[in-house]
């Protein structure tokens, strides 16, 4: 798909001229819909339009795939870091690499404690990611990652992308670095929902055995700071109910999707 969008791009204003002749709105057509097939392999977040993503892994167990995304967060890393030694749930930490550099004692202890981290870009930059170019997006790659392997562990094998947003020159930086993209099963919606209860249930409506579970941390810390915590808290608690386990998944298990071609 990603050389159809691109062929695509590159053929429309050939078309549009070849249209014109049958007026401007037939011209304009075949550029609009080039725009429009590059905006939802960029903007649509678990599209794999523009190459592989993993929304899911395989397991015969009731086993879910915890990940949380935007810290470490002074507000909230050593609470979660509690909070899943009750639930025996081990996680991964999609960090954004300023954060990694300022607040390296956290992730230090997210390693310590037994958890994953992978890589969330260094600036997080959710507005403007998906229209970067290859220098800024490999940039951003690249300085979290120096970030992740000053701390004492294996280098980060997992990228998300931020607000899932991605670009047509991610997935050969991807490629070059060895990281896989991470997409999701089920999102709480916590950026935006407001009630602890009701991201849980959603996410308990759409878990399966297998599923990628996003939530995040060190959001709303001034106006509700106890908001992140309650809800990874919630999900823990309803998901144990239900007999799931919290692991992370050895990348062969990831289920990928896309090829890139
Ligand atoms: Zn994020």
């Amino acid at each position: 798909m990603r050389k159809v969008v691109l062929l695509f791009a590159a053929i429309a204003p050939i078309v549009a001229v070849a249209l014109y002749r049958f007026g401007v709105i037939s011209a304009l057509a075949p550029i609009f819909v080039s725009h429009l097939l590059i905006l939802y392999a960029g903007l649509v977040p678990n599209s794999s339009w523009w190459g592989p993503i993993a929304r899911c892994f395989a397991t015969t167990e009731r086993e879910v795939w915890l990940t949380i995304d935007d810290g470490p967060s002074p507000a909230h890393t050593l609470q979660i870091l509690d909070l899943l030694d009750r639930y025996s749930a081990r996680a991964t930490f999609f960090v954004i690499g300023a954060r990694a550099e300022k607040y390296p004692h956290l992730i230090t202890e997210i390693i310590i404690r037994g958890h994953e981290l992978a890589n969330h870009t260094f600036t997080h930059p959710s507005h403007r990611f998906w229209a970067s170019g290859p220098r800024a997006t490999a940039a951003e790659i690249d300085r979290c990652a120096s970030q992740l392997r000053s701390a004492p562990d294996r280098p980060a094998r997992f990228f998300r992308a931020p607000a899932g947003l991605k670009n047509p020159f991610l997935h050969p930086t991807l490629r070059q670095r060895n990281l896989q993209l991470i997409g999701w099963t089920a999102r709480g919606l916590d950026t935006v929902l407001r009630n602890p209860q009701r991201v849980a249930a959603r996410i308990s409506r759409r878990v399966r055995p297998g599923a990628i579970i996003l939530l995040h941390e060190g959001h709303r810390a001034t106006s509700a700071p106890a908001f992140n915590l309650e809800c990874i808290e919630s999900t823990l608690r309803e998901l144990t109910a239900a007999e799931y386990r919290f692991v992370i998944p050895q990348p062969p298990q990831l289920r990928v999707t896309g090829d890139g071609r």
